[in-house]
């Protein structure tokens, strides 16, 4: 009797491993470090609250690189460091903005300056004059007109009343179609030639802007219901001038002074703006650290996790992505909590020049792995295993791109077949763009980004003045930070690297 009972055990658990076992267990211990033990709101509340925007080399940026270097020491991680990736230009910063109706009533608006846009020297009051500029003929109607004008530059938009909810998880529906969707050709080109050509508009209008000698511009924001979406309104090459001064107004507000400009209604703006910049070491730096394998035969390969660190001005850039750089962050501070051993080394990365074009992820990956089209590779690119990135926002994990690998699959379904209880089970062949895994990819390297709950992100948070610590949920931060320290744990233990595409 008690023999058959102990054979019935052996059967049961024939398809469990020792390792797995092993594993398993680990994975316990990872959940309990992240559930109970979290440090990542603390870790998102400094970034956002505490350091707040952090543009790329404006010293928000450098406060909140140099204080992730200090705390991944302090959490036993090894060479802890600020490298630099290449040049990146000047940095900049607001030190004081107002914008504010005084006529036909007084009102505080709601509005943020471009970056990299020069101040008002003081303040400036007037009428503010309606200008729309949609193509080339329009600049010989306004030429010589504008001297010394506050511009409202284009109309409000269409009004949306907003009966969309605002913050969203992916359905079951929605996550079956993304594993069934298939592997298309990347539409970019087209899509990049219509941005390329926005942006050569965008740079001609603010030259011709700039000749006529214009003293402010406002926008619409292109977002609704207060949130104002803020990017770039100069160049950060120390050589070019500054933008004009010129801030995006809330899409209420906007619509409002341009209803009133409408009615030959008396409106009066007062605005003021004050920026700084910095241009003593244009280089850019990442932020970069180690946990070291212990197999004397994989040590010198690595197992890479990442976000970016850098920001825009506006909010304090929670969801894009101090929630990111919180959760790799706290996926290491467990996997050092959990003491190893890890067979492969794994390094963290927070970057910077993500919003400018993955400038500080491809300035890394070209120092570090060399240039493969080429025909020049580094030892780092052959023992390289694989990257792991974080920049959709602050939803939870909900799977993974495959980003076109097929090898990976198996691998992929294997590490997730235990993390069902956390609602991780989505795998999608489909290539994610957008953020720093690219500058991997680009070079053949196994580079990941995590399909994530889209909660507010694109509604709301991204790139807006929104973008703030209360829209991050703190269970997805906790979720995503077990799961993305599973990964990374299994990459490293796993006995061959992820398994490569092949590159054209
Ligand atoms: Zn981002």
């Amino acid at each position: 009797m008690r023999f058959r009972i102990a054979l019935v055990v052996l059967f049961c658990c024939s398809s469990v491993r020792a390792g797995d076992e092993d594993d398993l267990q680990t994975l316990s211990r990872i959940k309990e470090e992240a559930v109970q033990k979290s440090e990542v709101m603390q870790t998102l509340s400094h970034l956002t609250d505490v350091v707040g925007p952090r543009l790329t080399n404006s010293p928000g940026y450098r406060k909140a690189a140099e204080w992730a270097r200090v705390k991944l020491g302090e959490w036993g991680l090894e060479g802890s460091r600020l490298e630099p990736w290449g040049e990146f230009g000047r940095g900049w910063q607001v030190t004081r903005h107002s914008l504010e109706m005084t006529s036909p009533r007084y009102m505080k608006l709601t509005a943020y300056p471009k970056a990299w846009t020069k101040g008002t020297s003081g303040i400036i009051s007037g009428k503010p004059v309606l200008v729309e500029l949609r193509g080339e003929e329009d600049f010989k109607l306004w030429k010589g007109k504008l001297r010394g004008a506050i511009v409202m530059l284009g109309d409000p938009g269409d009004v949306d009343v907003g009966f969309e909810p605002n913050a969203t998880r992916y359905t079951v529906e929605q996550l079956e179609e993304l594993s069934r969707a298939p592997l298309k050709k990347p539409a970019g080109e087209k899509r990049r030639e219509e941005f390329r050509k926005r942006r050569a508009w965008r740079s001609k209008v603010r030259k011709f802007l700039a000749e006529q000698g214009v003293a402010a511009v406002l926008e619409s924001s292109r977002r609704r219901r207060g949130a104002v979406l803020v990017g770039s309104g100069g160049s950060r090459d120390p050589k070019e001038d500054l933008g004009l001064p010129c801030f995006v107004v809330a899409s209420e507000q906007y619509g409002m002074l341009y209803r009133i400009l409408e009615k030959e209604e008396p409106l009066e703006l007062r605005v003021e703006l004050e920026t700084e910049v910095f241009d003593s070491d244009l280089q850019g730096y990442n932020v970069l650290a180690e946990l070291p394998g212990s197999d004397s035969e994989l040590q010198e390969e690595v197992v890479m996790l990442g976000a970016h660190l850098d920001s825009w001005h506006a909010g304090t850039g929670a969801t894009d992505n101090a929630a990111g750089c919180a959760v790799v962050m706290e996926a290491v501070r467990i996997l050092s909590a959990l003491g190893g051993p890890f067979r492969r080394t794994v390094r963290i990365a927070l970057w910077s020049g993500e919003e400018q074009g993955l400038l500080g992820s491809k300035g890394y990956v070209n120092r570090h792995f060399g240039d493969p089209g080429e025909g020049e590779i580094t030892d780092e690119y052959s023992d390289f295993s694989a990257y792991f990135n974080l920049d959709n926002g602050a939803g939870r994990i909900r799977g993974i791109y495959l980003q076109g690998n097929d090898a990976v699959r198996p691998i992929f379904r294997d590490y997730m077949e235990p993390l069902e209880d956390l609602g991780v089970s989505t795998l999608s062949i489909r290539p994610t763009r957008g953020t720093d895994h690219l500058a991997f990819d680009a070079i053949g390297l196994p580079g990941f980004q995590f399909i994530q709950d889209p909660i507010n992100y694109s509604t709301v948070t991204h790139h807006t003045n929104l973008d703030a610590y209360e829209y991050v949920p703190e269970e997805d931060l906790r979720q995503a930070s077990a799961v993305i320290a599973w990964f990374v744990y299994r990459t490293a233990l796993r006995d061959a690297r992820l398994p490569r595409k092949k590159i054209n």
